[in-house]
């Protein structure tokens, strides 16, 4: 037997939102690139006096954009979130520098990009990261415009301007201090920004586990008292039922009645926290899962009798085993099948169906009951959500909530199909492999 946690805990966000603000990063500059190489190949024909060489310009676009897709391969194959960003940032400060360069080097905004690779850099690496990809980006166009001064280097004249021999070096020092500093700075600003960020994300996400786990407890501190009450009730019932009047008894039946209902709610709430707060432990095991689906319709077949309803179960291969958390997914089947009697009028009709598809099997509950409207059809699988409806609630709004979060849970998922009038197909597929922690996703 194998078992494995549902972790949606405070790190994985974390973890996850870095990841999708590197994708983005890469995403944006892959563009912002390629979009201005377009640009410069667009225009340096039909504007005479610039002379960018497009050719030079349009290779270091491509090279940003082969470091965007190398950072979006590595995402995907999970290389070090951490790394992907040190080198593509320190890719593009230098793919900027040489830009510039070619560009006109001094006399042009170029140096502006900086500004978003150290912005970029805050929220990635922090702020020490930001400070020195800051430090990269200002000391690689020091370091071209020395070779631009030396001769080392061809400076690029897109204007038409000739710089006097002695001002020329207190010019590129006033070039360099108009660009370092911004860039300085602005890696220092983004960096508190980000930090202060970060904090907020860290204490919002720390209030909300400390709200759970106290939930968790008065939750959990419920079901004590309400399972004596239920048990006194059982036993007054058995012992006393005789000796009471029909309303007595009556009474009292209502009362355990809304008392097993209270403890279903408890008993359900409790498993959605745990869920929630990544603590529910799933307890794997081949499962022949027509069996499984044969033995919940089988406990539900006295009471479909009674209610005068026709319970099927059809299209069923005994061969096929998964990987899964047996009770778990009983109870899944057993809520769907509940619903189906609780909600379908006597005389209906409610199906079982197990069927293979490709990696995955399929179980649907069908019935011939009232359907759901579309507009409550995303509604009904949140915590509480119920149809609409005249007169007494029916249930608790849970049910729905533990069968995705079990479906998810392991890597499979839930819906409904639903004509107002004729029924609904409530149905949800699972890995015949069974789940990976990976795509545990609430
Ligand atoms: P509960 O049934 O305890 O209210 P669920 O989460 O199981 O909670 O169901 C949510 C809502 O979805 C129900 O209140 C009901 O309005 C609707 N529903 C669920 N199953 C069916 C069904 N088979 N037919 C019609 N409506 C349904």
């Amino acid at each position: 037997m194998n078992s494995s946690t549902l972790n949606s805990n405070a790190e994985q966000t974390i973890d996850s939102e870095e990841a999708r603000d590197l994708r983005n990063t890469l995403l944006y500059a892959g563009i912002i690139t390629i979009g201005l190489s377009v640009m410069i190949l667009a225009t340096s024909p039909l504007v005479i006096s610039l002379q960018i060489p497009p050719m030079e310009t349009t290779l270091l676009a491509l090279c940003s954009a082969i470091v965007s897709v190398l950072g979006i391969y590595g995402l995907q194959r999970g290389w070090p979130i951490k790394a992907i960003s040190w080198t593509s940032l320190t890719a593009y400060a230098i793919i900027i520098t040489m830009t510039i360069h070619y560009t006109g080097g001094p006399l042009t905004p170029m140096p502006a990009l900086y500004l978003l690779v150290v912005v970029a850099a805050s929220f990635l690496l922090g702020r020490q990261g930001a400070t020195i990809i800051a430090f990269v980006s200002v000391v690689s166009y020091a370091l071209m415009l020395l070779l631009e001064y030396l001769g080392v280097i061809k400076m690029v004249l897109i204007w038409d301007i000739t710089f006097e021999p002695q001002t020329r070096g207190a010019l590129l020092i006033i070039n360099w201090l108009a660009v370092a500093i911004p860039t300085l700075i602005t890696s220092q600003l983004a960096g508190v920004l980000a930090e202060r960020l970060k904090e907020t994300n860290a204490e919002l996400i720390e209030s909300e586990r400390m709200q759970n786990s106290l939930t968790h407890m008065i939750i959990h501190d419920l079901r004590n008292p309400i399972t004596a009450v239920t048990g006194s009730l059982d036993l007054l019932l058995m012992t006393l039922g005789d000796k009471m009047n029909g309303d007595q008894r009556n009474l009292l039946k209502n009362a355990q009645h809304s008392g097993k209902m209270l403890l279903g709610l408890v008993g359900e709430l409790l498993d959605i926290n745990k869920m929630e707060a990544g603590k529910f432990e799933l307890h794997l095991e081949p499962v022949n899962i027509c069996k499984l689906v044969a033995q919940n319709t089988e406990a539900m077949r006295a009471a479909a009798e009674l209610e005068g309803q026709n319970l099927e179960i059809t299209a069923c291969s005994t061969e096929t085993v998964i990987n899964c958390d047996p009770q778990l997914i009983s109870r899944v089947i057993s809520n769907l099948l509940t619903n189906a009697f609780k909600y379908t009028p006597e005389g209906g009709a409610i199906t079982a169906k197990v069927e293979r598809e490709g990696e995955e099997v399929v179980i649907s509950v069908i019935d011939t009951g009232p359907g759901i409207p579309p507009k409550y059809r995303d509604h009904i699988f949140e915590k509480f959500g119920q149809v609409k409806q005249d007169g007494p609630r029916q249930g608790t709004g849970l049910g729905l909530t533990l069968c995705k979060m079990a479906a998810r849970a392991h890597g499979g998922d839930i819906w409904v199909e639903s004509e107002v009038g004729k029924g609904s197909t409530f149905a949800f597929s699972l890995p015949i492999v069974g789940p990976s922690d990976a795509k545990v996703e609430f």
